[in-house]
């Protein structure tokens, strides 16, 4: 082996971790106590239940990615979305030219979800794990945790339609949804959101809110009817205004 490797604290230098993909093990005590000098592989063995490799060290389990994540120093991309440290060919291989970062999922995604970075290492776009398109970050609700800023894998109109289908189909959620929108609606400043949104409103008269009062669907309101009613609307208005 070419390169030195590295010592693995607390062993008094028995084992070296080497950048290829090994560790090694230097030396044994023969039953009479003599220290041999010894070159031989750790085991990795991979376990199915924690979908982790393993090894021992002098009868101490541990987990051989964390290992090799500290004494390289292996950081991902950036701190923005959770990573996992995976294999890029060929699996069990530790080698640090088969090692990558990939991006954490807890489920199954169409896409991978990937967080863009300018040069000063903020993010600025990410790539949506349902649509997969790439979109500009401020899309993406943030999460704060304890040491890292991460943003929802869906993009915001994705969890929207998703919340809707949700809410539409099911009973429980939909009752919860309504209940909560019913409290809203009582908070004094969303009262004054939408004093303000409907004084708007009947400023400009928008088709939607002309729909709204022939009580039918805007897609059912015709042009000219529209038209007509906006007219009659600020007729009726003006007529009130010379009266007062
Ligand atoms: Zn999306």
């Amino acid at each position: 082996m070419k390169e030195e490797g590295i010592f693995i604290e607390g062993f008094n230098n028995k084992y070296k971790i080497f950048s290829t993909g090994e560790i090694i093990s230097l030396y044994r005590f023969a039953n009479n106590g003599k220290k041999i000098n010894t070159f031989i592989p750790i085991k990795f063995s991979y376990e199915s239940k924690t979908k982790q490799y393993q090894c021992s060290l002098s009868s101490k389990i541990y987990n051989v990615k964390t290992l090799f994540i500290k004494y390289f120093n292996l950081n991902p991309p950036n701190n923005f979305q959770r990573f996992t440290l995976d294999f890029k060919n060929e699996k069990g291989n530790f080698n640090l030219n088969n090692l990558y970062f990939k991006p954490l999922l807890l489920s199954k995604a169409n896409f991978l979800p990937e967080v863009i970075t300018n040069k000063n290492n903020e993010p600025i776009q990410k790539k949506c794990i349902e649509c997969g398109k790439i979109k500009d970050i401020k899309f993406f609700i943030k999460q704060v945790n304890q040491n890292l800023t991460t943003f929802r894998n869906k993009c915001n109109t994705c969890r929207k339609d998703n919340l809707l289908l949700e809410v539409k189909n099911n009973p429980d959620k939909r009752k919860t949804y309504l209940e909560y929108q019913r409290k809203r609606r009582s908070l004094e400043h969303v009262k004054e959101y939408h004093k303000q949104y409907d004084k708007e409103y009947r400023k400009t008269l928008p088709k939607t809110y002309v729909a709204q009062i022939l009580r039918m669907s805007v897609n059912d309101l015709p042009k000219s009817l529209y038209k007509l009613k906006k007219e009659q609307i600020i007729l009726s208005k003006k007529l009130k205004n010379e009266k007062c």
